[in-house]
């Protein structure tokens, strides 16, 4: 059925208006779709968490919410699920969770389809992105010969390599085969330290754990994690309770009445400071299901971000940057330390640093995840060698006040690309441009190569992939 209605994205920052949009049933609705509409742009979205230009397609979409079976299958020693592409995340893992089984990695959040979540790189801490362990692809795309539509499945090589993380640039992502493990639980503590080598040194006994740098106070919370034989605590509940209460609602609703109502920057370095850091239970040890225990309702507010990944032997210095970068946008500080201030004149962005002082506030902690290298061609963290951390920054601004949070995160990725050369999350707020973000990845001509052989006419590309690609989109005579 069309329907062509404007849709907005979670953070309310990206406006579709396509043509024509369709929630097919079944594989057969989406050739036949594709066939009907031959020679148009058409691109899939997912549940449009997404704050990049990724999303944003403005003629034939596809929404394949109702293509959303599981199976679990055993391969060797190996499970596998073969997920169909609109499947939300959680309902993959209450699938799942009914053969004792679960994923490997999991965002913060499971509110995305599985094919939106790993064509972004999606990830959580201590493990590779989602996208990683992606071992088949089926995709509708238009055959070279016929120009008919066809489906494809990839199973291996650079095609692989390339759907695992393809931001719909391959074609029409029907349904995923993932690897899977069996159910386990996760230990979780919380402790405070000042310095970063601590919280280093602790991933050797907590693999799996995040931290925080707290704005304003400075200091690192350490979400410290790992795996648990132990059976889940008699105690899960109650810290599920609190959690949701201190951290997912009170938290969020204390910073929305400083950022939304009072609108005090004063107000805010003390929270910070001085009141944040005692809704934290240090030491407090719990172990639940992994499932519940490395999520949040983070979605519960609308909110924006960007989340920038570098290598570990490069933490060090870009969290000090990220620091004294906020310093001036927060009016604290005029001037970064002489040798960042030194490295920004050498990029020729002192005058950026000059409009950026004073004008945004950061209102939120800095959460610090680690991501293994992925076997991937373009997600965040592919490339073998030294693991990546992701550093995000984000606001609860009102989407009509996004400006001053846009200005500052464009500093950011702008001078963090070159100085560390950090990545953007090519799911979050991405304000590279196309030749800024393609040269971070060394074979992202690879990937531009298999996408020009899946989709030469570039009819699966909105205008920002397009211009990643280098491809025109389609033209009038096509048959
Ligand atoms: C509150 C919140 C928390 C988040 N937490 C995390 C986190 O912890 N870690 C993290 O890494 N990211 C996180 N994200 C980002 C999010 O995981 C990604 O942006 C993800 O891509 C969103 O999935 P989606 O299903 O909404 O897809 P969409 O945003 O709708 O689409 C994403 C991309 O996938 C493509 N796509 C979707 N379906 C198909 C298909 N069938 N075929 C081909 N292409 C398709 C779209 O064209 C688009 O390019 C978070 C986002 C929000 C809003």
């Amino acid at each position: 059925m069309v329907q062509s209605v404007q849709r907005k994205n979670f953070g309310r920052n990206q406006v579709l208006r396509p043509s024509a949009a369709y929630t097919p049933s079944d594989e057969q609705e989406v050739l036949q779709i594709l066939d009907r509409h031959n020679g148009q742009r058409i691109r899939a979205v997912g549940r449009l968490h997404s704050w990049s230009e990724a999303v944003l397609s403005d003629d034939v979409l596809l929404d394949l919410r109702r293509l959303n079976d599981v199976q679990l299958q055993s391969d060797g020693d190996q499970l596998v699920a073969t997920v169909g592409a609109g499947c939300q995340i959680k309902r993959l893992l209450k699938e799942l969770n009914r053969e004792g089984a679960t994923l490997h990695s999991l965002g913060l959040i499971t509110a995305q389809t599985i094919a939106g979540a790993i064509s972004t790189g999606t990830h959580g801490s201590g493990r590779n992105s989602m996208s990683h362990y992606v071992v088949g692809v089926r995709l509708a795309r238009y055959d070279d010969s016929s120009g008919q539509a066809t489906i494809e499945e990839l199973n291996a090589g650079e095609s692989l390599q390339a759907a695992r993380c393809s931001l719909g640039s391959l074609g029409i992502i029907l349904a995923v085969k993932i690897r899977c493990r069996e159910q386990y639980n996760v230990q979780e503590h919380f402790t405070e330290s000042r310095q970063l080598s601590d919280v280093l040194d602790a991933e050797a006994s907590f693999p799996l754990q995040q931290f925080y740098l707290l704005p304003w106070r400075w200091s690192y919370f350490i979400q410290h994690r790992r795996e648990d034989d132990r059976p889940r605590s008699c105690l899960a509940r109650l810290y599920r309770l609190y959690w949701m209460g201190a951290m997912d609602y009170g938290l969020i609703l204390q910073i929305l009445f400083m950022e939304r109502v009072m609108r005090s920057r004063r107000l805010i370095r003390l929270a910070f400071r001085r009141i944040i850091p005692t809704f934290l239970i240090r030491n407090w040890k719990v172990t639940d299901r992994s499932s519940s225990m490395l999520v949040m309702k983070h979605d519960a507010f609308r909110h924006i971000e960007i989340e920038l990944f570098v290598r570990r032997d490069q933490l060090a210095d870009a969290l000090g940057f990220a620091k004294e970068t906020i310093e001036v946008a927060g009016g604290r500080k005029s001037v970064l330390s002489a040798d960042n201030q030194r490295q920004i004149e050498g990029l020729g962005m002192q005058e950026e640093l000059a409009g950026l002082h004073d004008q945004y506030c950061h209102h939120f902690p800095i959460c610090v995840r680690r991501v293994l290298p992925d076997d991937t061609l373009i997600s965040m963290a592919s490339g073998a060698g030294e693991d990546w951390y992701a550093l995000s920054f984000i606001s609860y601004a009102k989407p009509a006040r996004y400006a001053s949070f846009l200005l500052f995160a464009s500093f950011m990725a702008r001078s963090m690309s070159k100085l560390f050369l950090a990545r953007p999350h090519w799911g979050k707020v991405c304000p590279l441009e196309a030749d800024e973000i393609t040269s971070l990845y060394p074979q992202f001509d690879t990937f531009r190569s298999v996408c020009n052989t899946f989709d030469p006419q570039g009819v699966f590309q909105n205008d920002w992939t397009a211009a990643l690609l280098e491809v025109n989109g389609p033209t009038e005579d096509l048959p």
